[in-house]
């Protein structure tokens, strides 16, 4: 039996809520964790037309990219649309949750799979987030260490970049004096004892950190652990918003708008005038993307790929970049399956299905 809840538990290990920025309001939208999931259906929006699919297909848990609820809603009248949405799916017992820019903030989350649509190669994140990653100090006898180190690195400690099993090892005396409570697992109590010891020094991401504390309790021989946690300010590529790769050869500025057309089903594309040069390295940012020009910019790109941007952003391409509005719905319309693939790799034999319904609001007139 699944419940709503161990679904949710699991997209959270994927995109822990801590990531999402300030001004968003991912997490759950209404229902009840502890209900008995029936199945998944993912969608970008939340729509009269999804819950009704999810009804029609009796998947009593939608995880939606967008928080249905995203300003303050200070009454669940029927005049407004959100409220009417809330009140449905209440009175359909379905639960909701919306998985926004914490999913925008891990590279494998929306911006990745824009990378991998358009084929770019070594993807990385455009704008690292700070504040994401510890320091684990610990002191464990020269006997114990080895098993010590890898319980970490098993429980996800250690892991930099393309690196995986990094630490640092010295080794010291460690001094310890057993009270009448104790039970020591060496010397004797009343007596300071003296232990050949291995000070072991990982990094680990914070959401891991109550993991790996207990990999280190459950595998260090001490009654009492001695360990320190320190604050990092390294950013790190993984964690952040927007992504940035390389295409494998540089291609012409109008092949680049052809396969984003193509590719993203969109109906026009805006750009800024042609800058003449080929695009080798590509940034973006699905949705609404424009607070990361200055990002793209720095990064010298060839182009930027995002949305929603106005009359005056495309002024700050500034001839050095080509920026492209391919639509907010149209970038982000993966977000559905790349939801629906992660909970299905989980739980094979789960009813779990992307929304058959076109959530995007904006239309064109061609
Ligand atoms: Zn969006």
């Amino acid at each position: 039996m699944v419940q709503v809840k161990d679904i949710i538990n699991f997209l959270e290990t994927l995109a822990p809520l801590h990531l999402q920025e300030s001004y968003d309001n991912s997490g759950w939208v209404v229902g009840d964790p502890e209900q008995v999931c029936n199945g998944v259906l993912t969608a970008l929006d939340l729509t009269l037309e999804v819950m009704d699919e999810a009804i029609e297909k009796n998947l009593n848990l939608i995880v939606v990219h967008h928080p249905p609820i995203f300003k303050g809603l200070k009454q669940i009248l029927p005049t407004n649309p959100v409220a009417r949405m809330l009140t449905k799916a209440i009175k359909s017992d379905l639960c909701v949750y919306a998985i926004h820019t914490n999913l925008d903030n891990v590279l494998w989350g929306v911006n990745g799979e824009i990378a991998n649509r358009i084929g770019l190669k070594n993807t990385r994140v455009l704008s690292p987030l700070s504040d994401t990653h510890q320091k684990l100090v610990t002191f464990v006898p020269l006997t114990h260490a080895e098993m010590v180190r890898e319980s970490l690195f098993q429980a996800g400690a250690g892991a930099i970049g393309n690196y995986r099993e990094c630490s640092f090892n010295t080794s010291g005396m460690g001094t310890f004096k057993a009270l009448e409570n104790a039970n020591p697992f060496v010397g004797e109590k009343y007596q300071q004892h003296k232990e050949e010891e291995i000070r072991i020094e990982v990094i680990l991401p914070k959401q891991l950190q109550p993991l790996i504390l207990t990999a280190l309790h459950n595998s260090h021989p001490y009654e009492t652990v001695a360990y320190d946690i320190f604050p990092l300010n390294n950013k790190f590529d993984e964690l952040g918003a927007g992504a940035i790769g390389e295409f494998p050869a540089p291609i012409d500025e109008k092949e680049l708008l052809l396969l984003l057309k193509t590719t993203f089903k969109t109906g026009v594309i805006k750009h800024s005038p042609y800058t003449a040069k080929k695009i080798k390295t590509v940034a973006l940012c699905g949705g609404s993307g424009k607070s990361l020009i200055i990002n793209a910019l720095r990064n010298k790109v060839d182009a930027y790929v995002t949305a929603d941007l106005g009359y005056h952003d495309f002024f700050e391409a500034d001839g050095k970049l080509l920026l492209a509005d391919i639509g907010h719905f149209e970038s982000e319309q993966y977000t559905s399956e790349l939801l629906e693939k992660a909970i299905i790799e989980k739980f094979p034999t789960f009813a779990v299905q992307k929304t058959g319904k076109n959530t995007n609001p904006v239309n064109y007139f061609l």
